[in-house]
């Protein structure tokens, strides 16, 4: 029986989001952008949402904005002990993302304020105030 805590439960049964992760830890974020230049488009889009052709990784400026948050008080991840805060950043290319608050402890982030990508260790992406 594992672990209460498992945290890689979507290791290798998404092999673009394992790309995505290999890379932000590499300190290159990125998102998915259609290969005949639509633009950039959902994490969760596998073909381009407005002409059908592939997607593929581009990086990304890392900037963004908070369109939401929510603190945790329960601990689901081994490196990640509550409380703390994740937050759906919206990059400034447009697509959305989760990722922790680089930032416990400062002054409270709200909706609106401008973030930074500011790493990925353990596949948990971070963000902090810009
Ligand atoms: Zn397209």
């Amino acid at each position: 029986m594992g672990s209460r805590l498992d945290d890689t439960p979507t290791k290798d049964l998404d092999p673009v989001v394992s790309e995505i992760l290999r890379r932000a830890e590499a300190g290159e974020l990125c998102c998915l952008s259609c290969a005949a230049g639509c633009g950039a488009t959902d994490y969760a889009a596998r073909i381009c949402p407005s002409c059908g052709n592939p997607v593929e990784l581009r990086p990304v400026s890392g900037r963004g904005r908070i369109h939401s948050y929510s603190v945790f008080h329960t601990q689901y991840h081994s490196k990640l002990p509550a409380p703390y805060t994740v937050l759906l950043v919206e990059l400034d290319e447009g697509p959305r993302l989760a990722a922790v608050f680089d930032g416990e402890g400062g002054p409270p982030q709200k909706v609106g304020d401008a973030v930074v990508f500011s790493g990925a260790v353990n596949g948990i992406v971070r963000f902090s105030m810009a």
